[in-house]
């Protein structure tokens, strides 16, 4: 009986430390209905904001959840009297010390102007975060259960604040003055042609691109050094070898950038020439041959960060990786310490 009270008293606990998020569904494809998953003829705004809460039973984790539903209509038939309702609303939200932030589930074909809309007349620093999706709610592979999981993500995390109304879908983070539908179908459809999008979003880890820190607030100087350490690059490909990895160890290098396959993945025998060079204390930082996206995101984090100790560059292409591991090495050889780096700057 006492571990029963004492479970409960827990779980308030919990309840009472989770942020409490809103979300106001206003129909679309997000809620979107076709008897045929294989149908792009579906009905837009055909379920309600219960259902959509309950297709992402993990969103109650992060947060304590409240849904109510403003409007259920596909976007195209979007109007002033929803807009005036939906901010209403959302300022009424936002004033009440007890919310975190709010999350507006909307069609996609006139997201954009609501959310600029909103954007404009709402009166917090609060997250207010739109989100859509491609794909119906039954069609197969539909996109939006976690675009609503990233968006809630987005809505919980500190640094959301302030950035003004924002839109979360297929893993990014846009800005609604800038944000725009650029395909008719394609989940890669949301763009901000003139800025680019502020940040990324992959299974609920965040990462926004204006707050790395430079100049007046870098740690490194060039007082401090009078040379910087040796660290190479190797480009990574199929059938690789580790010869190049212990001709980098034996002629010097202090560090080695490795711009490695996808999200920073590597031949097994490069895994095992760098995982030897570690050992003989070579500081090991992933970065990627692909042009976009972080490494600190996806599979490398747990198969080689957490197993040997490797470090992701995050979202730096591996000549700036360099830059930042010589400057780095000037400071510290611990891995823990270099790893905090490669997130500051
Ligand atoms: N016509 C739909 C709507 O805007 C399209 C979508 O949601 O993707 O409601």
């Amino acid at each position: 009986m006492k571990k029963i009270f004492c479970l409960m008293f827990i779980s308030i606990l919990v309840a009472f430390a989770k942020p409490t998020v809103y979300i106001l569904a206003t129909g679309g494809t997000i809620a979107g209905g076709a008897d045929n998953e294989l149908s792009g003829a579906y009905k837009s705004g055909a379920i309600g904001v219960d259902k959509l809460i309950a297709a992402v039973p993990k969103i109650n984790e992060i947060a304590n959840i409240k849904g109510e539903q403003i409007s259920n209509i596909g976007s195209h038939h979007m109007n002033n009297d929803v807009w005036l309702k939906l901010a209403k609303r959302v300022n009424e939200i936002l004033n009440d010390e007890n919310a975190d932030g709010v999350i507006i589930t909307h069609g996609t074909d006139s997201i954009e102007e609501s959310a600029y809309f909103l954007n404009l007349v709402i009166k917090s620093n609060k997250p207010v975060v739109f989100v859509g999706a491609m794909r119906a709610a039954t069609s197969i592979s539909a996109d939006g259960p976690l675009n609503i999981y990233n968006a809630v993500s987005v809505a919980t995390n500190k640094k959301s604040f302030g950035k003004g109304v924002l839109l979360v879908m297929n893993d990014e983070i846009h800005k609604a003055r800038e944000v725009t539908k650029s395909n008719t179908t394609n989940v890669a459809t949301f763009t901000s042609p003139n800025s680019g999008k502020i940040g990324i979003v992959n299974y609920g880890k965040i990462e926004y691109f204006d707050d790395k820190l430079h100049t007046t607030n870098s740690e490194f100087s060039t007082e401090d050094f009078k040379e910087l350490p040796k660290v190479d690059i190797l480009y990574a490909h199929t059938t690789d070898n580790g010869d190049l990895v212990d001709f980098c160890v034996e002629n010097g290098a202090k560090g080695i950038v490795i711009a490695g396959m996808g999200s920073g993945s590597l031949y097994p025998s490069v895994e095992k020439a760098l995982v030897n060079a570690m050992k003989k204390g070579v500081v090991i930082v992933r970065s990627s041959r692909v042009a976009s996206g972080s490494t600190d995101m996806g599979p490398g984090v747990n198969l080689y960060d957490e197993k040997y100790g490797f470090i992701a560059a995050d979202t730096l292409n591996p000549q700036k990786a360099r830059i930042l591991l010589m400057l780095a090495l000037t400071k510290t050889n611990e891995i823990e310490k270099i790893r905090e780096i490669f997130r500051t700057y």
